[in-house]
């Protein structure tokens, strides 16, 4: 049989989930309809509750998107226009824009071998400059950062963190969650992630009480009460229908998928034994969630996409560009380098992203490793 006659191993399959959870779906779906109320209910509160305990946290507020949880935690943190946030190069491109649509600076270091912020180099600029108070760390690809180095690192500095939780929703170090060592963390539920709904939508993390009602404000017009505004807020509210659907259809489902993306990483960790193919280590004390299944190629990556799409499987870059890189940092102007990002440069050339999603079955997984096993430097 040849590729073409294979069905295609895609990096998501959003069909294969709604034959799964379709009919669960549906009956959140009438179940809203029914309560005749569809804007900041019982149905969002609820999902708040459930949410919360996947990043040990005690709130957690729902709004729109990724990228306005973690504008909201930006702006509940007291963010000021000309404020310096240390963050990563290599991320969603939402990470900087949050910082960017509250006025504020984003700063970059270097990463480290697995992509993420280096915070031995974190370390180093907020040593050498303390007017940097922020932090804006991203847990990428599912894989947890140290989150004892990131603790020590809050205890010395004068810094506030926010975790960049959208990729790591339910991935632990040491035993505790990713987005529970900053004062606050946001996620996404975009449909690509680990807990993906229908669209949009987001979520804002903290065990701080007042900080949790900052960022229920923030997210409502700046309300403090019905039509009491003692702030310019934003709209950013996360619908009835999709926590209904969030926590009635997907969340029942989502410890089997996170096992599933660890069995197939495992799978692939054991079984890819090309030597041009590197993928990521893994700390001892790490228990990644697998957003994605990140490999360093060593050699021509088009080739090897090439190579994938032939056999019928596809891939993707994360990330093709850095983001201080981006046309629209450049003009934007204000964006601090404080290093050369060498690691992110090469990260950026040489990462490819392998399918991993809970609806592969064993055969799917097989191919894949067949394929990258029988991959040979042109
Ligand atoms: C997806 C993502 C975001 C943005 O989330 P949206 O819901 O798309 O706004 C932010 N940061 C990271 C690391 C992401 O992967």
């Amino acid at each position: 049989m040849s590729a073409a006659d294979l069905p295609r191993i895609a990096m998501n399959d959003f069909r294969a989930a709604w034959a799964d959870l379709g009919d669960d779906a549906h009956a959140a779906f009438a179940r809203v309809g029914q309560s005749g109320w569809f804007v900041l209910g019982r149905e969002v509160a609820s999902f708040e509750r459930a949410l919360a305990p996947w990043f040990d946290a005690r709130h957690a507020v729902g709004c729109a998107s990724g990228l306005d949880a973690l504008e909201i935690a930006l702006r509940a943190l007291d963010v000021a226009p000309g404020d310096k946030v240390l963050t990563t190069p290599l991320s969603a491109f939402a990470t900087t824009l949050a910082i960017l649509k509250c006025g504020a600076v984003p700063v970059f270091v270097d990463v480290d071998a697995r992509g993420a912020i280096d915070l031995e180099r974190a370390a180093a600029a907020l040593e050498r400059d303390p007017t940097i108070r922020f932090l804006l760390p991203v847990h990428l690809f599912g894989m947890p950062m140290d989150l004892d180095h990131l603790q020590a690192l809050a205890a010395r500095h004068d810094v506030r963190i926010i975790e960049d939780c959208a990729q790591s929703i339910g991935a632990a170090f040491g035993g505790r969650k990713t987005g529970s060592v900053g004062r606050c963390a946001g996620t996404s539920f975009y449909p690509t992630k680990n807990l993906g709904c229908f669209g949009d939508g987001g979520a804002f993390l903290t065990s701080d009480d007042a900080l949790a009602d900052r960022a229920r404000s923030l997210r409502d017009y700046g309300q403090s009460a019905k039509y009491v505004h003692d702030r310019v807020g934003m709209n950013s509210r996360l619908d009835e229908l999709h926590a209904a659907i969030l926590e009635r259809a997907m969340m029942p489902r989502l410890e089997g998928y996170l096992a599933r993306r660890r069995a197939i990483a495992r799978r692939y960790a054991d079984e890819i034994v090309n030597p041009l193919l590197a993928p990521l280590t893994v700390a001892s004390q790490a228990a990644p969630v697998w957003h994605l299944y990140p490999v360093i190629v060593e050699g021509d990556r088009d080739a090897l996409q090439r190579h994938l799409r032939d056999a019928g499987i596809d891939s993707a870059v994360h990330y093709p560009i850095v983001i201080p890189d981006q046309r629209a940092i450049v003009e934007q102007g204000t964006a601090t380098v404080l290093d050369p990002l060498e690691r992110a440069r090469l990260f950026a050339a040489r990462e490819l992203s392998l399918p991993i999603h809970p609806y592969m079955d064993e055969a799917a997984v097989t191919r894949v490793v067949d394929a990258c096993n029988a991959w040979a430097r042109p």
